[in-house]
């Protein structure tokens, strides 16, 4: 399986990271080697001063699709759940300003943060996420506030990558990014439901 992310997708967040907004959405790949285990801590690595969290909804794809249309996108989604897409910011900021790849600030092992599956393709436009630390909401977004949505990302991603069943989609992160610190307690809800818990080490 693959996972593809998308970023910028959320305008205040293309401002908090003085960004452009963009004209056509913005995607990166993590491997499947990126996969925090569940119940696992997130481990952040020797290599980085400074791990961003991403609060993301994040969908699974359940059929193997390629140049899909916007109207039949939602069918390709088996469920939808929230996750985190750990940036190592510094790292990110070093290789945007060489003009290289971000995979390894985006890639790295535990990266993808994965909550519970809630089963089911999405039915409704206006997704609560919030994603607390040590019990204080530090982000919240609501997938209303999308610039890309849901039918429009999965069309424009499966003109590159043929999605398959088991494919996990991050769909972008709202602003509040900011960094975690080892003994950190994150919780992430969709729709005020906790999906995913995990500790920082
Ligand atoms: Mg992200």
């Amino acid at each position: 399986m693959k996972i593809i992310c998308v970023g910028r997708n959320y305008t205040d967040h293309v401002k908090e990271l003085g960004n452009s907004t963009p004209k056509e959405p913005v995607i990166f790949c993590k491997p499947d080697s990126a996969i925090l285990q569940p119940r696992n801590p997130f481990v952040i690595p020797p290599w980085t001063k400074e791990v961003h969290h991403e609060l993301e909804l994040i969908m699974r794809i359940g059929k193997v699709g390629k140049y899909i249309e916007p109207k039949y996108a939602l069918s390709y989604v088996d469920s939808i759940s929230v996750g985190i897409d750990f940036t190592a910011r510094d790292i990110q900021s070093e290789l945007k300003k060489a003009g290289l790849p971000w995979e390894k600030a985006k890639g790295f092992d535990g990266s993808a943060a994965i909550g519970r599956w809630i089963k089911g393709s999405p039915n409704k436009k206006n997704y609560e996420i919030q994603l607390f630390k040590n019990n204080d909401l530090v982000q919240k977004g609501n997938t209303r506030d999308f610039i890309f949505s849901i039918e429009e990302l999965i069309c424009y991603i499966s003109q590159f990558f043929t999605l398959k069943s088991g494919d996990i989609i991050f769909t972008g992160t709202p602003s509040g990014v900011a960094s975690v610190e080892a003994g950190d307690e994150l919780i992430c809800k969709l729709d005020g439901n906790s999906l995913l818990s995990l500790s920082i080490r």
